[in-house]
């Protein structure tokens, strides 16, 4: 009886995801199909994750506690004993696609992701897989995806998993046998939404927000009942047309910070792709808002604005998504400064006070020090430096912009930091003890200028910066010169203080996010391969394992009869990895997703890869003249660098076009890019995107990258 329910659910679900009007299609688990209480897998609630504290030997939660802070009081494996840590287990996760899960752990039980959105469950003791769920994402829905095919992870509540599915689906199964009870189609699957973050549960409710404000979205949050998936509320970050009214005041009152018609260049963006975090005494939950689209405000808003709420940190009430406060961080943002990065709750005293605050380090580079009950700014420091703004101005809480910063079509500037921030959506963790923030910073400049020639293309990367001025320069020695300033490196911030207290220099700039604990150690893995545990107050060095390959995702941990574990998904990818090709986490490592585990006292080892990155390349005579080239130049950084790479560069994540086959002719080409001939590896047509004429610009200009490369490969000296 129970399987044929579940069936049907299955086939509803399906029928929910082809339906194209965002469908609230559900379907109940029947009361005869839910498990009782005492023997429920997953049997979180909110009293359990309110006191999450008291159950230090799991994490329950993608930030473990309500407040996100990533710290954990376990203190087995401590500052003595770290080095003998060694990999209990290990989980292939089967993928080269990026790798940014944080697992869930519960009463023994692992629940973790993978690219595509799916889903394992596995004995947290030994690795031994329980069940694995596929949603079956459609591969060619990675033309929508900005930042690779990821996902954060999943949130449980009373024996359910939930997870977000990258085409915009959120899936609750049954946390004992990963079968579906419910699915429902979050958004228009017409609209180039995805969904990579974790979702959250608040009193019964999940919480799942969205991305796509490259392409042309216009951002929310919802709750969905964790019962049958009905949608409970929906909360938009950015108002729509004026003209057809607004859902709120929130709304009327964002509308008046906006000028022209953003509306029709895809609905403003503001999504909210990762950070929430809850405080149950206040009852207030609070959502991270990412950029606009397109991204230069000129186009977007002619004449400035706010553009509320983008790259705002908005409070709301969990039960109903009314709105409270908000901060901006980045007022009439145009570099895409999102603030969706990793939102902070803790108590810390500030001039002799105890203060309930909010932290936030966002890509703009600031440090953000937030009265968490009504939305005060406290204080802000800039952590890395920057050249957009001088400071933040305490008497307003508003940037002080450098003027040229705010690029022209005519006048390009050079902006630190780059539209991945100085820091993205890699978790920091705070730890109670020190009182420090740990930050994985990102360190490095992008060019941005104006596109004169800007036309909106729904459903397409949609900047508005010139992709010429953002490109990185041809000739391998002044790649080689730009190669210093590309840099990342873990951070200890004193918020009180607002001053690094600390910092280790990492090899690669797009490294892991961290792990704090109570006995004394912080942990990250590193572009470079590594698993690290550092001292929380001096970052000395204690400990590191061989991953052999890149770590972006952030280490956890956990204890099961009185054992600790730590636990990471390693992997390569996230939109570093497909943008910045040519510096690769490192040369020598490929890419090997899998979650490792790790004891005190055991011994496992991982193959050593026998692996060097390569490419052969083989192109055909070129017969484009430079003006094609030139413009298929513009056109590739337009429309194809944004997963295969700057100047046609590869990452290790998706294929290097210069070393590919099709492009040795025309029709095999477009075979690929206008008809979808790849469509089954993720490679979807662009015939509604692009002409012919097109495809033999973008193809001249690989052919000439290729030929370029070639050269380089056979040693000869640039003129
Ligand atoms: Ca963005």
């Amino acid at each position: 009886r129970r399987l044929s329910a579940v069936s049907l659910i299955v086939l509803l679900g399906l029928t929910a995801c082809d339906n194209t009007a965002p469908s609230t299609t559900v379907k109940t688990l029947p009361e005869s199909a839910q498990p009782a209480a005492k023997t429920m897998t997953a049997a979180v609630d909110a009293k359990r994750l309110e006191d999450a504290n008291t159950e230090p030997g799991n994490w329950m939660s993608y930030g473990r506690t309500y407040d996100e802070q990533r710290h954990s009081p376990l203190t087995k494996v401590n500052r003595d004993n770290v080095k003998d840590l060694g990999l209990a287990w290990s989980f292939d996760l089967n993928t080269a696609r990026g790798i940014e899960a944080t697992s869930i752990v519960v009463d023994g039980v692992m629940y973790t992701t993978s690219a595509w959105s799916i889903v394992h469950a596995l004995d947290a003791r030994t690795g031994k897989k329980l069940w694995t769920y596929d949603p079956k994402v459609a591969k060619e829905k990675s033309l929508h995806t900005c930042c690779d095919v990821v996902n954060r992870g999943v949130a449980v509540w009373q024996g359910q998993v939930f997870v977000g599915a990258l085409d915009g689906r959120l899936v609750a199964l049954d946390a004992a046998t990963g079968k579906v009870n419910w699915e429902v189609a979050t958004v228009d699957a017409k609209l180039p939404y995805t969904i990579t973050g974790a979702p959250r549960v608040i009193k019964g409710k999940v919480l799942i927000g969205n991305g796509g404000a490259e392409f042309g979205v216009r951002g929310f949050i919802a709750a969905y009942n964790v019962a049958d998936g009905s949608q409970a509320w929906k909360f938009y970050t950015v108002p729509g047309d004026p003209a057809k009214g607004f859902e709120n005041e929130a709304m009327a009152m964002a509308a008046k910070t906006w000028n022209g018609k953003w509306f029709d260049l895809g609905g403003g963006g503001g999504t909210v792709w990762d950070a929430m975090a809850y405080d149950p005494d206040l009852d207030l939950m609070y959502i991270g808002v990412g950029n606009g689209t397109p991204w230069n405000q000129r186009i977007r808003s002619p004449g400035g604005g706010d553009n509320l709420f983008l790259s705002s940190i908005v409070a709301l009430r969990p039960d109903t998504g009314e709105y409270v406060w908000h901060y901006q961080t980045t007022p009439g943002e145009t570099w895409d400064y999102t603030a969706t990065q990793h939102i902070i709750l803790a108590d810390i005293e500030l001039e002799g006070k105890t203060r309930k605050v909010l932290m936030q380090a966002p890509k703009n580079g600031f440090f953000y020090v937030i009265d968490r009950t009504d939305g005060t700014l406290l204080s802000a420091e800039n952590y890395i430096d920057i050249t957009w703004a001088t400071h933040v101005d305490m008497e307003t809480g508003r940037p002080v912009e450098v003027p040229e910063a705010r690029f022209y079509d005519e006048k390009p500037f050079t902006v630190f930091p780059s539209y991945l921030g100085g820091h993205n959506w890699h978790p920091m963790s705070y730890s109670p003890n020190t009182g420090l923030v740990y930050i994985p910073v990102l360190d490095f400049p992008a060019n941005y200028g104006g596109d004169p020639a800007f036309k909106y293309r729904p459903g397409i990367f949609n900047t508005g910066i010139d992709g010429i001025v953002g490109s990185l320069p041809d000739s391998q020695a002044e790649r080689d010169a730009l190669r210093p300033l590309i840099k990342g490196r873990l951070v200890a911030w004193d918020p009180k203080t607002q001053k690094e207290a600390w910092r280790v220099d990492h090899k690669g700039s797009w490294n892991g996010g961290i792990l704090s604990t109570a006995s004394g150690l912080v942990f990250q893995g590193t572009a470079d391969g590594k698993l690290v545990a550092y001292t929380d107050d001096k970052g000395e060095k204690l400990w590191e394992f061989p991953a052999n390959t890149g770590i972006v995702a952030p280490p956890m941990t956990y204890e099961i009869d009185g054992e600790q574990y730590l636990s990471v998904n390693v992997g390569w990818g996230g939109a570093f990895a497909l943008v910045f090709g040519e510096f690769v986490q490192d040369e020598s490592l490929p890419n090997v997703n899998r979650v490792l585990t790790f004891k005190l006292g055991s011994k496992g080892t991982l193959p050593v890869p026998d692996w060097k990155r390569t490419a052969t390349f083989n192109p055909p005579a070129q017969t484009a003249n430079d003006d094609i080239i030139r413009h298929g130049f513009r056109l590739y950084q337009d429309t194809c660098m944004g997963c295969h790479g700057l100047n046609a560069v590869s990452g290790l994540t998706v294929p290097d076009l210069r070393a590919s086959g099709y492009i040795q002719a025309q029709e095999a080409f477009d075979e690929v890019v206008l008809k979808g001939a790849l469509r089954a590896n993720g490679m979807a047509a662009f015939d509604q995107h692009l002409s012919t004429e097109d495809t033999a610009a973008i193809r001249a200009y690989i052919v000439q990258q290729a030929h370029r490369a070639l050269k380089l490969q056979q040693g000869a000296v640039e003129g």
